[in-house]
């Protein structure tokens, strides 16, 4: 076995080789450029290279430099993750010549199935069915006219280089070609240096099942069974799962057996990838092979309990496959999220910023692969993708409960990112009935949210969390304060309330709480429902609740901001409202702000004592300065502007008791 290697990526999945390669006593070396220097990946493997520039141009793409420092850190092997040089074959080819081995398939297989035409051709040899189109580069609209008019519409226009998802256009009708086609050739050209695309029919509906594969230098060739990956935005994989639904054991024998075959005829070794559509009739076509180890692999490893990544350094170091098809045995079911930097709601744009804080869920048979920390930087440069959490179970819908759990306890703030909406997938009716197809997210969600409403059940555990949380809020600071409020006198309304009126979105909640706040068991009625609530311990601050409901565990993610608090529990995410009786009889008939906090006005975000005030009416003020200096709970906090502006208006006076959401000052924006 190796002793060391170099591993020639980023993110989670360097993190992801580096723990097999410690398992298997093998040394590693992290490549980083410029932007990562304080990465993850670079942390935790043995050794780190500098390679350059922020840009991948300028380092994780540098062959030569890769290379190089492989060899000067007297590496014997390369392993290339996936994305970047994954999937290259004059890199594989340079590794080999240096006297290095690639931890992948020969260079001639990424070169034949890289091709899409010529992995078609390939797939059309060894008996594969595929999908009815065109087997050759086209380029002319004509001929694209003629073929579409013999295959029929809607037609699909691929990149031949392929890959990502990247520059894929549907045509449904011949009017829409000619601009298609320059769409189509726009992206290609930019995502892969060439233009080339080929036609192929589109499949309606269909699943996204793949096959994965094993094969050693010996001949050997199993396959470990399906994954379903329908669950897309923009043709790229969110959510992903195996065994599939839709396949049987007659189809999976089927679809696996091509697999290998196609496999053996490209001379494969390695780990690989046979990707099929499946249609509604459960015929299935043959759409690429991707030579590489993939996003979605600690699904397999799940319910094969096989470690992928140290099959492939097995089999790169001339080992056979150490077990044989009979001995694969498949049990249970799993599930993974992919997380990602992204805006659902804004059309799954990359965003980028500073992981603020984190906190990733644990727990038997949950996986997180990831390669983010509190501190990471999220920046332009790479692949959005975060992290992948995966869950197991006996059966489909354990699986999937336990990933909605994991997910519900999954806490990144400071980035937007698509937790809720992957959470809010698994939720989803179709989803739980299994009824996945490629277009599932066009479907069932519009702007990243579901088009249906969420069951009222759990709008009353949201509603009762948060009321919980402000009411403890509030009582535990209204006791810190007695002594002062003994001296300087006038705080207003000490009493303690346990009747509120909460407000989210269109829904409006009247909560009764009885218990006692250190007794740390409530009894909540929520309009007219009753519910056995047990709280932790509470802190000031509680960013991740978790309260037992009627017997049940439930994990919420919340921020406060006054008396709105956001919270976010099996992907719904709502603002909550939250009003004394007294105050809602003023507050209903405000109009509802679409913001947390109005721009022009800031708030008290706690009760507490003026005890300075920074700013002058008509003073500039910037984003973040502090304005207002309150104390609390012994402790004085400083109060930041929400924006940038000019201060029109100082309503809060030094020695002032404050309420939550009062007004302190207003802005002139
Ligand atoms: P699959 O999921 O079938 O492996 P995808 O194309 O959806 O294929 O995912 C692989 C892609 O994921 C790569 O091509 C790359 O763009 C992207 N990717 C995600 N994370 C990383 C990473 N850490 N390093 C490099 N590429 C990554
Ligand atoms: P990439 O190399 O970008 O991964 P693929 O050929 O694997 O390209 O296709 C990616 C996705 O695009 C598939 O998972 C599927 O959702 C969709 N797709 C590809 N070809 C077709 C087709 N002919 N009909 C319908 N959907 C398709
Ligand atoms: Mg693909």
């Amino acid at each position: 076995m190796f002793e060391k290697i170099l591993i020639a990526n980023r993110g989670e999945i360097a993190i992801r080789i580096i723990q097999s390669c410690k398992r298997m006593d093998i040394r590693t070396v992290a490549v980083y450029s410029e932007a990562d220097s304080r990465s993850l990946h670079v942390l935790e493997a043995d050794e780190a290279v500098l390679l350059g520039g922020a840009k991948s141009e300028e380092s994780y793409l540098v062959k030569e430099k890769i290379i190089d420092a492989a060899l000067k850190h007297n590496c014997q092997a390369i392993h290339p993750g996936y994305g970047f040089l994954s999937e290259n074959p004059e890199f594989a080819e340079m590794v080999s010549l240096a006297g290095l081995v690639f931890i992948g398939p020969p260079a001639s297989a990424i070169a034949t199935l890289g091709d899409k035409i010529a992995s078609k051709a390939m797939a059309i040899r060894t008996g594969l069915p595929i999908v009815p189109g065109h087997t050759g580069v086209l380029s002319d609209i004509e001929e694209i006219l003629a073929i579409a008019e013999q295959i029929g519409y809607p037609i699909l226009l691929k990149p031949v280089a392929g890959g990502g998802g990247k520059g894929m256009r549907i045509v449904t009708k011949k009017e829409e070609l000619g601009y298609a086609l320059e769409a189509c050739k726009g992206e290609t050209r930019k995502a892969f240096g060439d233009d080339k695309i080929f036609v192929e029919r589109y499949i309606a509906h269909p699943r996204h099942v793949e096959i994965q594969i094993i094969a050693d230098y010996y001949g050997n060739i199993i396959h470990l069974g399906e994954r379903e990956c329908s669950i897309q935005r923009r043709y790229q994989k969110i959510i992903e799962e195996t065994p599939s639904m839709a396949v049987d054991d007659s189809l999976r024998q089927k679809m696996g057996k091509m697999a290998c075959d196609l496999a053996r005829e490209a001379g494969y070794s390695s780990v690989g990838t046979v990707e099929f559509i499946l249609d509604t009739e459960q015929n299935f076509y043959f759409l690429e092979m991707n030579t590489r180890l993939q996003v979605e692999h600690p699904v397999t490893e799940m319910i094969t309990s096989l470690d992928l990544v140290e099959l492939q350094l097995l089999i790169a170091a001339g080992e056979p496959i150490p077990i044989r098809q009979e001995e694969v045995s498949m049990k249970g079911w799993a599930i993974e999220a992919r997380i990602c930097a992204e805006d659902p709601s804004r059309g799954f744009m990359p965003t980028t910023g500073m992981v603020t804080r984190y906190f990733a869920p644990r727990g038997k048979h949950i996986r997180v692969d990831s390669g983010i920390k509190a501190g990471s930087l999220v920046n332009i440069y790479y692949d959005p993708m975060l992290a992948k959490v995966a869950a197991w179970g006996e059966t489909r819908e354990d699986s999937r409960k336990l990933l909605v759990s994991a997910l519900n306890g999954y806490h990144i703030e400071g980035i937007i990112t698509n937790v809720h909406f992957t959470n809010a997938i698994l939720n989803h009716p179709a989803f739980i009935r299994g009824e996945l197809h490629t277009d599932f997210i066009e479907e069932h969600f519009e702007d990243g949210q579901m088009k249906i409403a969420p069951p009222q059940e759990r709008l009353h555990y949201m509603a009762l969390a948060v009321t919980l949380v402000y009411h403890n809020r509030q009582n535990l600071v209204r006791d810190s304060l007695k002594p002062m409020v003994a001296q300087v006198g006038g705080i207003p309304d000490s009493k303690t309330l346990n009747h509120y009126m909460v407000r989210g979105e269109n829904d409006i909640f009247e909560l009764r709480l009885e218990g006692v706040q250190t007794s740390r068991t409530w009894t909540i009625w929520v309009n007219k429902n009753q519910y056995q609530v047990i709280t932790p311990e509470f802190a000031f601050y509680q960013r991740r609740l978790k309260l037992k409901i009627n017997d049940e565990s439930h994990r919420f993610h919340l921020q406060y901001h006054g008396n709105f608090i956001w919270a976010a529990y099996c992907g719904i995410t709502r603002t909550f409202e939250i009003y004394s009786p007294r105050e809602w009889k003023l507050a209903k008939y405000m109009p509802r702000s679409k913001k947390m906090v109005l721009d022009n006005i800031l708030r008290s975000p706690m009760p507490g004592l003026v005890v300075d005030i920074k700013v002058k009416k008509g003073e500039r003020v910037y984003r973040g300065q502090e304005l207002i200096i309150i104390e609390a709970m012994k402790m004085e906090s400083g109060v930041a502007s929400p924006c940038d502006g000019e201060v029109q208006d100082v309503m809060a006076c030094i020695g002032q008791a404050v309420e939550t959401g009062d007004t302190l000052l207003t802005f002139r924006l």
